[in-house]
């Protein structure tokens, strides 16, 4: 069986961009979605300080499951396209999807949409589409960087009468980021001021080259306050959706990704979940990311409830142990038993992560927690036989400060290391540096203890060798 570099990377609670280096020091180039084998990614989890055990060893077990499970599926058929709409503030994205819901057919008929559940199905005369409309870019890139995909299609809207604006780049940025493909809609061609030709050219410069002019990209000419060219445009998305040739078996069993979740205060945890594959049913067993549950009740975005959500339908999930995160992965199990300690291992294994990255500095953190922007600053206490030895010292570890992080001694002191210094380290967060001083057995344990480095030298030299080492990530651990 095998792991993706996303799934791997979130279950170990890091970034994907994280595993991906690992994997290039190993020699190996991957992508996000790239599958890895057990022993691969063994190495890269001992990379980061985790052994492949029961958590894990679980997760394939569960994927080993899916997999076998899956073959007693049907058919992957066409599904409907998933689309995020961005752009610049006030270019008329609301309009946009305003003008597109209008035309759903079921919709008109149950007097439109009650709920916001974060997502929608339309069923429009020009076929079926889902929006995500989670809030902003924000939700578009903590989801990916969780390592889910959710959305196939940005349509990116621009106004004909404003252009390309920081936004908009922004989207293009994250939408490239994604790898999903773009639809453009220049919207507000009704206006007087409207230059679409300017757009394109604007574009262009981002690599979106129209059609007519030898590119890839499809632009859609629009005006959502008039209802000029939506018709088109759901073409034009239902056009990239067949280049992108989105299928999926509706006969499997049902997996997707959590698009928002919250505690509702008389109905307990809900969750929106997207399903991806297969097909969502009342009773169903699941978990979603630390969680697990048993469906108790799906509730499509008019409030109704409903007995089945396929593939592309977003639906909200009543009858989850807690609440799951915005990314998450929603899986369906036979095994009630199987669910539940999927989603406790998972726990144990989040509460590991959260206590690991509440850890006290060391050098051998130290690069790491610079990364995170967890440290701006090394305090030092410093103890050292002779008052010259710590005078020496104290400046050249300051000079070594960098812009990222700032060198910083805390305390000196001559003679040994005391129980007192440990405890200034512990609430400070420091490191202690003793020169010639060894601390005594009971200062070593309470050190231990509250998770204080201690590091014992003979010359100075040695020392800010390995401060400037840990700065840079490069110090071998001691064994
Ligand atoms: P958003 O911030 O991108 O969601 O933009 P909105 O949909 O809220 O639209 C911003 C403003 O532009 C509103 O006053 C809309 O009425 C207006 N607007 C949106 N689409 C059009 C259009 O096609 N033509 C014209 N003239 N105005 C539009």
């Amino acid at each position: 069986s095998t792991i993706s570099v996303g799934d791997l990377a979130r279950r170990m609670g890091i970034k994907a961009s994280e595993v991906i280096s690992a994997l290039m020091r190993l020699g190996v180039l991957a992508t996000l979605n790239q599958a890895l084998d057990v022993d691969t990614a063994a190495l890269i989890a001992a990379d980061f300080g985790y052994e492949v055990e029961q958590a894990m060893t679980e997760e394939l077990e569960l994927e080993a499951l899916q997999e076998q499970e899956s073959e007693m599926g049907g058919e992957a058929l066409p599904r409907p396209p998933v689309v995020t709409v961005m752009g610049h503030v006030d270019h008329g994205k609301t309009s946009i999807l305003d003008a597109i819901r209008k035309t759903d057919v079921v919709a008109g008929e149950a007097g439109g949409i009650t709920q916001h559940i974060g997502a929608y199905h339309v069923q429009s005369p020009s076929g079926d589409l889902t929006f995500v409309d989670t809030p902003g870019h924000a939700a578009f890139t903590e989801m990916r960087s969780r390592g889910a995909k959710v959305t196939d299609i940005v349509v990116l809207v621009v106004a004909a009468d404003d252009g390309v604006m920081d936004q908009t780049k922004e989207a293009i940025a994250h939408s490239k980021a994604a790898d999903v493909p773009i639809v453009v809609a220049v919207n507000k061609i009704d206006k007087d001021s409207a230059d679409p030709e300017r757009v394109k050219r604007e574009l262009s410069d981002f690599g979106l080259i129209p059609e007519e002019w030898g590119g890839t990209t499809i632009f859609c000419e629009t005006s959502a306050k008039k209802g000029i060219g939506i018709e088109d445009l759901i073409e034009s998305i239902q056009l990239q959706a067949e280049i992108l040739e989105l299928r999926a078996d509706a006969l499997r069993r049902a997996k997707g990704t959590v698009i928002e979740a919250q505690l509702h205060k008389g109905r307990g945890p809900v969750a929106t979940v997207l399903v991806q594959e297969g097909t969502l049913h009342p009773g169903d067993n699941f978990v979603a990311g630390n969680y697990s549950g048993k469906v108790r009740t799906l509730t499509n975005e008019r409030g109704e409830q409903v007995q089945a959500a396929g593939p592309s339908i977003p639906v909200e999930v009543q009858g989850l142990s807690g609440v799951p995160q915005a990314g998450d992965e929603f899986v369906v199990l036979t095994d009630e038993k199987m669910a539940k300690s999927v989603a406790s291992a998972r726990q144990l294994k989040a509460r590991e992560t959260e206590l690991a990255s509440a850890s006290k500095v060391s050098l051998e953190n130290l690069f790491e927690k610079i990364a995170e922007q967890d440290v701006k600053e090394l305090r030092v206490i410093l103890r050292a036989d002779v008052q010259g030895t710590l005078q020496a010292f104290g400046q050249a570890a300051e000079n070594l400060s960098t812009k990222a992080i700032r060198v910083r001694s805390l305390h000196e002191g001559t003679g040994t290391i005391t129980e007192n210094d440990i405890h200034l380290a512990a609430a400070s967060d420091a490191i202690i540096i003793g020169f010639n001083v060894r601390p005594a057995v009971k200062v070593k344990e309470l050190a231990e203890r509250e998770g204080v480095d201690v590091r014992s030298y003979d010359v100075i030299y040695h020392a800010l060798e390995d401060i400037e080492k840990a700065m840079k990530g490069m110090l071998e651990p001691v064994y």
